[in-house]
């Protein structure tokens, strides 16, 4: 199933994308959600982030091809991103004034599905609910020269998020590619993660409590380069889908 939140004339709401078509639902994405039997043209819709986290975690050198001389992490090394720096899909990244290198960064997302506190990394299968893509927007001069990375990979706009949360997904399987103005610039196969979305909600888990429409950014594969203002950049993650944002320097 693909799952999307959606603005239609004026009010959101969540679907199940359908081909051309979405199902509307109620009840949100993790409790008990229903469908309306309205069915609304895909090509009317505008998307949302296809979730409302509580907070997003975000995972640092969870690929060997990104971890250049850097030692591999002993356990998941995990930052918090705002929920105000949510971004949906075909919105726009905003470059601060001030900022001076924001790279791409396409990642999986492993969004949690029920509440979720201390669990093995067995149990934490059945706490995830789906993936969907990400772009973890980072300014590299905040990031090395900051205590935090609160502005680094928090700013407004800085976490794209969609188009839509994949069900039933095989990350196993999965692969992932960044292209920027079209030309591929990151990809990357999900056995390649260091930890793996299990493993990074049990570790996580057993600090801070879960909730459903969490979300978890798992990290990103290789090299990343520069987004400048007039760029289009594409997250893919071939069965989840395509996150397309573009960008503009912020006024
Ligand atoms: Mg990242």
């Amino acid at each position: 199933m693909k799952y999307v939140r959606y603005r239609y004339q004026s009010r959101e709401s969540y679907g199940i994308l359908d081909g051309e078509t979405v199902r509307e639902i109620r009840g949100g994405l993790f409790g008990d959600r229903r469908e309306t039997g309205n069915l609304i043209p895909a090509g009317s819709i505008r998307l949302l982030w296809p979730c409302e986290p509580s907070k997003i975690l975000a995972i640092a050198w969870n690929y060997k091809s990104h971890l250049a001389d850097r030692p591999v992490p002993q356990n998941p090394e995990i930052f918090f991103v705002p929920p105000s720096a949510l971004l949906g899909p075909a919105g726009t990244i905003l470059i601060p004034a001030d900022a001076r290198t924001v790279d791409y960064e396409g990642e999986l997302v492993a969004v949690i599905g029920k509440e979720t506190r201390r669990v093995s990394a067995e149990e934490a299968n059945d706490c995830i609910f789906g993936f969907t893509c990400g772009n973890d927007v980072s300014e590299r001069n905040w990031q090395k020269n900051d205590r935090q990375w609160w502005r680094a990979k928090g700013s407004d706009t800085f976490a794209p998020l969609g188009p839509a949360i994949v069900t039933g997904f095989d990350w196993r399987k999965g692969r992932i590619e960044t292209r920027l103005n079209g030309s591929v610039v990151q990809s990357g196969h999900f056995t390649e993660l260091l930890f793996d979305p299990p493993t990074i909600v049990s570790f996580a888990s057993r600090y801070a409590t879960l909730l459903p429409g969490d979300v978890i950014y798992t990290g990103t594969p290789g090299e990343t380069g520069q987004l400048r203002p007039g760029d289009a950049v594409e997250v893919e993650i071939p069965g989840i889908g395509v996150l397309r944002n573009t960008v503009a320097a912020s006024s």
